[in-house]
Formats: structure tokens, C-alpha cells, sequence
């Protein structure tokens, strides 16, 4: 049975977390801070949760240096959760945005930008839920794409002139690090694939899935976005709690929305406005999940260097996978999905084996070593190591070296 220095988990999410923070929440789950009761068996209403959820927020925020115009939000139903939310809470702000009577309502423009499965899947979602009620009534929103790479299956980032924005859409939506292909857009507006926030229409709102790739660098242009959303099983902390960062002037009241007519019910425990006036608790919360969460928050800013030093050192790790694969590459073992270097990801880095039944000694080889969960997403196959906040770079090395043994 190894232990858990012997192992190197490269898992895509649910991910590793650090070992001490683990540490202390084993011991908070027996007796939290000398009360006697453990973490999970306190009211998320008493003072002992509240400090721990106010902490949470208060070091996201510096963390992140969120802007005091925007809301931090501890919520549930993960990132599928928000492919939902976000449509229905901004198609609520555009409405009441735009209080025309019923007979002359014009659904909006939805614009999104497909890279992969998972914004694909959010693209769905807003069809899904724009579709009209009934025969002969509009449909509450167009969801529309603004730019695809489908056709080359999902394995780079749109040119600067296959993006096509509407001039009035409600919104634009893109995921930063689709977690699959290990396809993420790079953070300098020089980078030939970043993020074309300048081809984005002023005043239309831009939002961002960034559940694989959240605070593990900063935000480019943070303040040009009106909701980023992130579920923590990635960087942060244990599956069950998304954290939701909304720009304030759309916490809107979507019952008063909803009088106007023209758009979907949004159910309660999704509107942003009341997670935001209750301060994230409306209803119970993932107390566990937000207090490993805090416990890594303060792991990463009193022991990694804050955003600076995560940044660096992901920087870092991914830049000498990289190089070794690259070196593999050129040895004809090994093939890199992602062929603009510009455009890969640093958290998800995705290749394939050459050769037949190479895939599967290399998996062996690996698994025998302690190198655990690299095998690709079943969607797709070939090998994905996931190098999130928490994976050290000692773990980066000692697959590097493996690959390099492997191919040599
Ligand atoms: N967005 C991205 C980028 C993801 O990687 C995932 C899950 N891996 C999701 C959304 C969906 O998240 P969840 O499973 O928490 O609903």
C-alpha cells in the first residue's frame, strides 16, 4: 500500500489538494478549533462558520485582488451549474435592462465562443433554456457562436478573424482552460491566440469559465468581465462548492425581471442576488468543501508566494513538461495535441503515445512509479497530466524523467 509521498497524483479534478491543509481539516473534522464538535457539525449560522466563510472571501479577494465592484460567491451545482446561472441571471439584467412591453420583446444575442467540450456544453445549456415555451412565443435569448474550432477538434485556439461578435449581444462566453484538450488562451493580449477582449463590443458583458484554471495565475483584464465562475475541485479545494465572481450592478432581482415577462424562471437557490444579500448563505452551503477551501487559500498565500508565486511556479512546471515532451516528440514517441505552443494549456497538458500498445506500457510504467490518473479523458483518450496548484514541481520532474526513460 504506498503512502501518499510515494504517489504523484496528476488527476484533471478532483485533483490533489496540499497534504497539510488535509491535515488540519482531518483534525477540524473531529474537533474544530477546541469546540469540541467537528467542522461539518456546526451551523453554517453560528460564529465559528461564519469566520471561516468570511476568511474564505476576504483572502480570495486579496488573492485575486478582486475589485470591490464585484461580489465573491460560494455556491452549489458546480460549473455545469453555472453553464444555467449565467444564462438565466443575465438574461434577467438584460431584461430588466430593457423593459420594452412583452409584444415588443426581441430575444437577445447569446454570443459563444467554442474551444472545447466544456464550452460546448455551456453553449448547449443556453439553448436548452432559451428554447420557447410554447408554439408561437418567442424564444427567450439567441444563443449564437462567435467562433468554433470544431471542425479541428477543439486541438487550438480561433485566428483573431474567425471571431465574429454581435454588436449587441447579452452577453459573450468562453471557457479560459478547456480541461479535456488541454487548450487554454494565453494571458499576454501580444499572444497570437489570447483572449480578443478588444474585438468584444463595448457594453456588451463578457464571462468566463475558469473552473480548470482559477487561481492559478492572474485574470488578464478582470475588470472587463462581468462574471468569472470557477467549481474548486481543480485548484482550490474538494468538490461541491463553485465560486462565483459577479460584477455587482448584475445581481439583479429576477422576480422583478420575471414581471416583465420574456424570460425563463430562475430558480432560486441560482439567482446571484440572493446568494449575494444573504452573503452565501440563503440556504445551507458545502460547509466541508468552503473550510478545506479556506484552509488552501491560506496555505497559498502564506506559503506559495501568493498569485506571483503560484504563477511562477506553474509557469515553471509546465514549461519543463513541455520541453520534454517536445524533446519526446522529436524522437517520434510521443505527440503533443496541442500544436500552437502558445495555445496550450498550463494546467491540462495532453499527448498521445506512438506506436501500438505503447499507450498502455506507458500507463503501466507510470502507475508502477506512483504516477496516478494520466490516462486522457474517455472522451478523447491518450495520456493527460494535470499539473494544478497543488502537484509540486519534485512530481513534474519525476515524470519528466519517466518520459524521457520511456523514450529513450
Ligand atoms: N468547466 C470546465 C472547464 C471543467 O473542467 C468542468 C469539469 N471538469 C466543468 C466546467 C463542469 O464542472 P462540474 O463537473 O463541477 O459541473
Amino acid at each position: 500500500m504506498p503512502t501518499r509521498d510515494q504517489v504523484h497524483n496528476f488527476a484533471a479534478g478532483p485533483s490533489p489538494l496540499p497534504t497539510t491543509c488535509l491535515e488540519e481539516a482531518a483534525l477540524g473534522l473531529l474537533n474544530y478549533e477546541d469546540t469540541g464538535m467537528g467542522v461539518c457539525e456546526l451551523s453554517h449560522r453560528g460564529k465559528e462558520f461564519k469566520a471561516v466563510i468570511e476568511g474564505a472571501e476576504a483572502d480570495l479577494r486579496s488573492l485575486l485582488q478582486v475589485p470591490d465592484n464585484y461580489t465573491i460567491l460560494f455556491s452549489q451545482g458546480g460549473g455545469t451549474g453555472q453553464f444555467s446561472a449565467v444564462v438565466l441571471n443575465l438574461l434577467a439584467a438584460h431584461r430588466l435592462a430593457h423593459p420594452v412591453p412583452a409584444e415588443e420583446f426581441k430575444p437577445p444575442v447569446l454570443d459563444y465562443v467554442l474551444t472545447g467540450s466544456w464550452s460546448s456544453k455551456a453553449y448547449a445549456e443556453a439553448q436548452r433554456l432559451c428554447t420557447p415555451p410554447f408554439p408561437n412565443c418567442p424564444a427567450f435569448g439567441q444563443p449564437r457562436i462567435a467562433a468554433s474550432t470544431k471542425s479541428t477538434s477543439w486541438t487550438r485556439l480561433p485566428t483573431r478573424d474567425e471571431y465574429n461578435f454581435s454588436k449587441d449581444a447579452a452577453y459573450v462566453y468562453y471557457c479560459e482552460n478547456e480541461t479535456i484538450n488541454g487548450i487554454e488562451f494565453p494571458p499576454k493580449p501580444e499572444d497570437q491566440s489570447a483572449f480578443p477582449f478588444d474585438l468584444v463590443p463595448e457594453g456588451v458583458e463578457i464571462v468566463a469559465d475558469y473552473s480548470s484554471s482559477f487561481i492559478s495565475r492572474p485574470i488578464p483584464n478582470f475588470s472587463r468581465h462581468a462574471i468569472i465562475y470557477a467549481g474548486a475541485q481543480k485548484n482550490l479545494g474538494p468538490s461541491g462548492v463553485t465560486v462565483l465572481i459577479v460584477r455587482n450592478d448584475l445581481l439583479v432581482d429576477t422576480t422583478e425581471a420575471s414581471k416583465l415577462g420574456c424570460i425563463p424562471p430562475v430558480p432560486i437557490t441560482y439567482e446571484y442576488k440572493i446568494l449575494a444579500d444573504n452573503k452565501s448563505l440563503y440556504n445551507t452551503p458545502p460547509t466541508f468543501p468552503i473550510y478545506v477551501s479556506a484552509l488552501v487559500l491560506q496555505h497559498l498565500i502564506k506559503n506559495k508566494g501568493g498569485l506571483e508565486g503560484l504563477e511562477n511556479t506553474n509557469k515553471e512546471k509546465a514549461r519543463i513538461l513541455y520541453e520534454t515532451l517536445e524533446n519526446a516528440e522529436k524522437k517520434g514517441k510521443v505527440k503533443l495535441v496541442v500544436r500552437d505552443s502558445s495555445a496550450r494549456s498550463w494546467m491540462n497538458v495532453t499527448f498521445n503515445i506512438e506506436g501500438e500498445g505503447e499507450e498502455k506500457k506507458f500507463l503501466e510504467g507510470a502507475e508502477k512509479r506512483g504516477y496516478r490518473q494520466l490516462k486522457g479523458h474517455r472522451s478523447v483518450g491518450g495520456i493527460r497530466a494535470s499539473i494544478y496548484n497543488a502537484v509540486t514541481i519534485e512530481s513534474v520532474k519525476l515524470l519528466c524523467d519517466y518520459i524521457n526513460e520511456f523514450c529513450n
